[in-house]
């Protein structure tokens, strides 16, 4: 398999530099900012909050760090029940537990594959008569694809719960003129390699509230009270972003359209190599907003297709391409196991079904003509 090796991988969705990232880190280093404070940090959050429409944005180490920041400011804490969808990355729930907080899952639409709004609305009424309304609703805008904000936010609000958005796969997405993030109490993106825009680790809390930001700016950098000497009267964190990544940031912000256009073409791309393939369908886009095809994932018929996702998963791989299972859901996770949970049967679907492809903004039209020709010739009449 000598050849093969010479193949290059195509990976799932690779950190994609747009080529002045050097010269700001080497500025970065070279003024001797090499902290996790400094001019880029500044600066990378006022582009940040003007680029989603937020007033405040607090720059932090990774996006696990300010769902725990925006949990925490919230006022969850030990005890509290919080909602959030089945159908996400760990990284959505972890920061509940990390508070002391137990989450309770909510199965997903079909229109978004999001939070079903339904569910929400059953549950959080019964729950209201019952006197157990939950500290949080987490909502999750997954594969770059806004969850149904209008009647979530309008849920939440009349039962006074405050909403969260993990907003950490869909940055550059629109809806009513606004970056998803921006439409609850708080709302939270990711830099990490894989998203749509990096910093190699790195996130962002958005908020409009000033105090809030102020107290997860505090919590970020271990709580110091103010006093020329350490001193502290609370718990607090190390969770704030480096001034050498903030640069990396700045470069990478300006070019988020870009990369959400390219991320589009693929999907679109995609969608016409594989039309005439029986039993394929893709990851609808919900009409209230604009996805950004952070990946492009697919759901397999397997009777209509003649072979599982798993079977193209492998044949992928035996080319040098990455693929991925849609995310394993949280109320099936042995770490979760026991939790409460509304319904389940959509999510469950979805994942057996599902499949991600490539979807990296830097795909040329050769990786995509590999990747589709694999699964053509999976794709047993
Ligand atoms: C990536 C991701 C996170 C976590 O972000 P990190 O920066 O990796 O900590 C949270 N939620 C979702 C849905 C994600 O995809």
């Amino acid at each position: 398999m000598a050849a093969r090796e010479l193949v290059p991988r195509i990976y799932l969705s690779p950190p994609h530099m747009e080529g002045e990232e050097t010269e700001l880190l080497r500025n970065a280093l070279e003024s001797n900012w090499v902290a996790p404070v400094g001019p880029h940090v500044d600066a990378f959050e006022s582009e940040f909050s003007e680029s989603v429409g937020s007033r405040h944005a607090v720059a932090l180490n990774s996006g696990t760090a300010a769902l725990h920041l925006a949990l925490r400011v919230t006022g969850v804490g030990a005890g509290d029940q919080v909602i959030v969808p089945s159908l996400t990355f760990v990284a959505s729930v972890n920061p509940i537990r990390y508070l002391g907080a137990e989450p309770v899952f909510v199965d997903s639409e079909r229109a978004s594959w999001n939070l079903d709004p339904d569910l929400l609305e059953e549950t959080l009424h019964r729950r209201a008569r019952a006197g157990r309304l939950p500290a949080a609703v987490v909502v999750v805008h997954l594969y770059g694809q806004v969850a149904d904000l209008e009647r979530i936010r309008t849920v939440c609000e009349e039962h006074g719960v405050p909403m969260i958005e993990d907003a950490a796969e869909a940055l550059g997405a629109r809806y009513d003129g606004r970056g998803p993030g921006t439409f609850g109490r708080a709302g939270i993106f990711s830099f990490n390699g894989n998203k749509i825009i990096t910093t190699s680790g790195g996130g962002m809390l958005v908020t409009n509230d000033e105090q809030l930001a102020g107290r997860a700016r505090k919590l970020a950098t271990q709580a110091r009270d103010p006093a020329p000497h350490y001193e502290h009267s609370e718990l607090g964190y190390n969770y704030r972003l480096s001034n050498l990544l903030a640069a990396v940031g700045r470069v990478q912000l300006r070019v988020l359209d870009e990369r959400v256009r390219a991320r589009r073409a693929n999907f679109r791309s995609y969608q016409e190599r594989l039309a005439d393939l029986p039993g394929l369908s893709f990851q609808p886009e919900a009409p209230w907003a604009t996805h950004t095809r952070w990946l492009t994932c697919l759901l397999v018929k397997r009777d209509e297709f003649g072979a599982a996702p798993e079977e193209i998963r492998s044949a992928l791989e035996a080319e040098n391409i990455e693929s991925r299972p849609v995310w394993k859901p949280m109320h099936l996770q042995p770490l979760y196991r026991g939790c409460e949970r509304l319904g389940g049967k959509v999510c469950e679907d979805l994942f057996h079904r599902g499949l991600c492809l490539p979807s990296g903004s830097a795909l040329t039209t050769a990786d995509l003509d590999r990747v589709t020709d694999v699964v053509r010739a999976v794709h047993r009449p």
